[in-house]
């Protein structure tokens, strides 16, 4: 099974239809049909790893401020509790039966899996671990692949909030283009280290990545790099000046 990972961008996205939302589409079309999909958020950051263990876990409005359609929205997918048990397992975390499906997760696959009938699991981010670790975690549930599991890392490249600019047509900052490309060409030699080690970057790692929730999931997607997998980037450009929407398929 292919990895993704999806640069998620604004929640309206949700129930947009733009080139993005259109290019998840076309992702659930062509890729093969998963077992399972497991879904590395950069909204749920825990003590120790965890995986959402219960069997129909409830759509989480984890945003304020959007349009009330947001708010109605829900995406029924069933959870798969054994599998997440073990995954789980795998990643040397533990269980959770709060936790449900958060933006991160159905904003993307409500475009890649509108039907919402394949079982579902999202994985937290240890908010104790190093970027080595959390690569070590992505390594650690390779197998998941063989077993048709679908691992898609939900996220941003480049993610400052502080510095988005709101009007129509906004430029990119240099910053945001520049860490963008470095993570591009990184990808594309397939220098995990330097991937791994990005804040020595210095200046322009601190503003693309103020903090690193959501560049951490691309990290697991590098991780279940394989030997001959194919690597095409799905989707490309920076939205509202500092968020890069950089899709990554491998495999
Ligand atoms: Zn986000």
């Amino acid at each position: 099974m292919p990895v993704l990972f999806v640069g998620h961008g604004s929640p309206m996205n949700a129930v947009e239809d733009n080139p993005f939302t259109r290019s998840l589409a076309a992702l659930g079309r062509d890729l093969p049909r998963p077992e399972a999909i497991l879904v590395v958020s950069a909204h749920w950051l825990t003590r120790g790893t965890r995986t959402t263990c219960i069997p129909n876990p409830r759509t989480i409005h984890d945003f304020m401020g959007f349009p009330p359609e947001l708010y109605a929205m829900d995406y029924p997918a069933p959870g798969a509790p054994a599998l997440a048990r073990e995954i789980a397992e795998m990643a040397g975390g533990v269980c959770d039966d709060t936790w449900g499906f958060d933006h991160a997760s159905w904003a993307i696959l409500r475009h890649m899996y509108p039907d919402a009938d394949v079982p579902l699991i999202e994985l937290s981010l240890d908010a104790a671990l190093s970027p080595p670790e959390h690569f070590e975690i992505g390594a650690r549930i390779a197998s998941l692949r063989d077993r048709g599991v679908l691992i898609v890392g939900s996220g941003n490249v480049v993610h400052n909030l502080r510095a988005v600019r709101w009007d129509e047509g906004a430029e990119p900052y240099s910053w945001a283009i520049e860490f963008d490309e470095f993570v591009r060409d990184r990808l594309e030699a397939r220098d995990d280290e330097a991937l791994i080690d990005y804040e020595q970057l210095g200046y322009v790692a601190s503003l693309a990545v103020p903090t690193n929730e959501h560049y951490l999931p691309l990290l697991y997607a590098a991780a279940l790099r394989r030997d001959g997998d194919g690597l095409v980037f799905t989707h490309t450009g920076v939205d509202m000046g500092s968020v890069s929407m950089r899709c990554v398929r491998i495999g």
